[in-house]
Formats: structure tokens, sequence, C-alpha cells
């Protein structure tokens, strides 16, 4: 099973591992959320999608072998081209689709730091690969620092950036009205522990800012699309955020009590948290997060 499980992670995160998936057999699957808003499920990240009278916004595109079943999946709500592509991160799980949706005259936007990811090779030392660059359709042509606001649809989509949260140009959308969330990767709601890309920037600090971000937003009523994994509450972010408190804080102890990480790892931190089949295993988790509060990434700079 571990072969498995270290295959789906790599494919997870890498559009060019991905084009040797075989993605015959994937299947799209749709579901409504509010009106005029769906999530599309796949082998990738989950994708958002806002349609109606103003044309089709996809969050996220998953790979590019997937795009005419998306478009497919897309059409039987809405036959409309798509407009927008908004990319939650450079991960080419969820901008594999970009160069397919860019050459059919979708626009592209995303925070700037995933289009300098995306135009430069990227080295993943935890799997000990190179994603090389985009090429130039799949790279996002509108980008925003902050965030930026689509009004559309007779909704209003807030973009908003999560600094070094699961990488460091994460966003998650916000429909004010439709009362729906998609918090990318930030935010994984599936039988593992979060991934948090240190090398693309990510760390422990800003996933749990980010996670506390999307509860400001979210009321109880609040439909939430992970970046994997099915359809969430208020509710079960609240308890990822409480996680990934709890392990913070244990880490900082232990790091302030001057114990190695072998130490740390020995005396089993997480093991109330136990998901015996998550990609991402204990002992990786306090990896991570030691490393990041060891070497926490440079304070944003204020506006
Ligand atoms: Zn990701």
């Amino acid at each position: 099973m571990r072969a498995h499980f270290v295959a789906l992670l790599l494919a997870a995160i890498a559009a060019p591992a991905a084009a040797q998936q075989d993605f015959s057999k994937a299947e799209i699957k749709t579901e409504l959320l509010a009106p005029g808003v769906a999530v599309l499920f796949g082998p990738g990240g989950n994708i958002g999608l806002s349609y109606g009278e103003d044309g089709n916004v996809l969050i996220d595109d998953q790979y590019a072998p997937l795009t005419d079943k998306i478009v497919a999946a897309i059409a039987a709500l809405d036959p409309d081209p798509v407009k927008f592509v908004i990319n939650t991160h450079w991960h080419g799980d969820h901008t594999g689709g970009n160069e397919n949706f860019g050459k059919r005259g979708a626009v592209i936007l995303a925070h700037d730091n995933v289009r300098t990811r995306m135009t430069t090779a990227q080295v993943m030392k935890a799997f000990n690969m190179t994603v090389p660059p985009s090429p130039k359709d799949a790279l996002p042509v509108v980008t925003f620092g902050d965030g930026v606001t689509l009004h559309i649809n007779g909704d209003t989509l807030h973009v908003i950036h999560l600094a070094h949260a699961h990488t460091d140009g994460d966003a998650l959308v916000h429909w004010q009205k439709a009362d729906v969330l998609h918090m990318g990767d930030a935010f994984m709601l599936r039988d593992s522990f979060p991934f948090i890309d240190l090398g693309s920037g990510g760390s422990i600090d800003g996933l749990i800012a980010a996670a506390n971000r999307g509860l400001a937003l979210a009321k109880p009523s609040t439909r939430i699309i992970p970046g994997h994994g099915p359809v969430a509450t208020r509710a079960d972010l609240v308890a990822y955020r409480d996680m990934l408190v709890d392990v913070r804080a244990k880490v900082a102890a232990a790091i302030a009590a001057k114990q190695t990480l072998a130490q740390l790892q020995a005396s089993k931190p997480v093991a109330r948290y136990a998901m015996p089949d998550g990609f991402v295993k204990p002992d990786q988790f306090v990896e991570t997060v030691y490393t990041s509060l060891s070497n926490p990434p440079p304070a944003p700079h204020s506006h």
C-alpha cells in the first residue's frame, strides 16, 4: 500500500508526473452547493465552479488529460466556455489544466507567487524531484497580492491570499451570497495529516492563520470545499485548526526544551490523531512542523 500512496502523492503535486498517469477511467463527479455554484471531484484537487449569466469561473483545473471530462461536466450545467480560472496555488493537481483552458480563451488569475513559481523550475526536496517551468498558456495572466474580487453571476467572489500556508501563493475563494468557501490545500479533509510544502514557502503558522481566516468568513451554514476530500462544514475546519494549534504547541515546547527531532518523534506527539492510511505519516508531519518552527519564513511586510 505504501508505494501506492507515495505514487498518489507524487501525482498529486506534479503535473509532469501526472502526465504519465492513466486518467482514461477517471470520472469527474459534480455536486451542487448553491444556485450557480458547484464542486467537481476527480483525481486531482477539488474544482469550484461559478456559473450563470455572466460566464463560468473555475477554481483550479486538475490535470491536463482531464480537461475534456471537466468541460463536459461544466457543460451539463452551463454550455458557455470557461471565462476565468482562479488557481488556489501552483501545484500540478490544481493547475495542470491551465494550458488547455488558457488556449481556449480563459483568463487565469492567481497570486503573484504562483506565476513566479510556474515560470521557474521548482525543486521539491521532499520528493526528490524537479518540476519544470510551465508553458506560456498555462501561466496566470492576472496576478494579485492580497487578493482580488470578482463581481459575477449575481454574487461577489472574494479571492484572498493566505500567506505562507500550504505554499507561499495560496488563495481562498469566498462566495459572499452563495455562502460557499473554497480553501484550496490550506484545508485538506481526508484521512491524513496536511502536507505543508516548506520548499514552496509554506509554514505551520501560516497554515493556522489560513484556517482562522476561513473560520472568520464561515458561518455554521457555509459549505466549505477543501483542496481534497468531501465538502466540509465549519465544524470540520474548527477541528482541523485545533489539531494544527495543538501539534504546533507540542512541537514548540519540544524545541524550547532542546529536544531533537528524533526525541520528539519518539514521544509520539500526534498519536491521538492517528490516521493509519494517511499519505503524510505522523513522523513526517512532526518533522515538517519541527522544521517549519525552526526555520520560519520571513515576516510579510505590511502594506
Ligand atoms: Zn497542493
